[in-house]
């Protein structure tokens, strides 16, 4: 069986010193770095997300001026930013499909989003003959759990590398992995 790498997005706003840092997050980039590099082989394909929001409005909800932090966030991963940028510490060359969410929309799963040329992410998949994916990133509480829950609903076999994220909460983190566990997703180290 063919098997993925997801990254979800290790994007600036969602590392130290961004609009949504993460602790953890610039570890989380060059250890998903060392990771991609040393597993290459494993993998048919390395896939990353980034979270990719209009600049103008409000993004479906999803940006507000008193954020909830559950719902709501300050602005982010506005599209073209430094901030949606890749952390630095990602080596892009090991990308081979680059997949946008946002755009609009408060969207958390990769799978809302669609590369470049307008496909989406299970379709792409699909194409490939995946049927495995390891999904890493960011955060462990918000995209990489919808990431991965959308995953193991479009019926691949699931595993998040749960040393290869970083979250907002500790709490969250917890129960998203839980979530993870009981959709018949598998949740280990690296
Ligand atoms: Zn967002």
């Amino acid at each position: 069986m063919a098997r993925a790498l997801l990254i979800v997005d290790v994007q600036n706003d969602f590392t130290e010193g961004g609009a949504l840092g993460t602790e953890g997050g610039a570890q989380v980039a060059a250890d998903v770095t060392a990771h991609a590099r040393a597993h290459r082989d494993e993998y048919a394909l390395v896939l990353a997300s980034r979270d990719w929001h209009d600049a103008d409005g409000d993004n479906g909800g999803h940006f507000a001026a008193e954020p909830d932090y559950v719902d709501t966030w300050p602005v982010h991963c506005v599209a073209g930013t430094d901030g949606a940028d890749y952390h630095p510490g990602l080596d892009r060359a090991l990308i081979d499909v680059e997949v946008f969410k946002g755009q609009g929309a408060p969207h958390y799963s990769a799978f809302q989003g669609r590369t470049e040329s307008g496909q989406r992410l299970a379709e792409v998949l699909a194409e490939r003959g995946i049927r495995e994916l390891d999904v890493v990133g960011i955060a462990t509480d918000h995209c990489v759990r919808a990431s991965a829950l959308d995953a193991l609903e479009a019926g691949l076999d699931v595993r998040v590398l749960d040393g290869l994220t970083s979250a907002v909460g500790e709490e969250s983190r917890a129960a998203a992995l839980a979530e993870v566990r009981a959709a018949g997703g598998s949740v280990v180290d690296r």
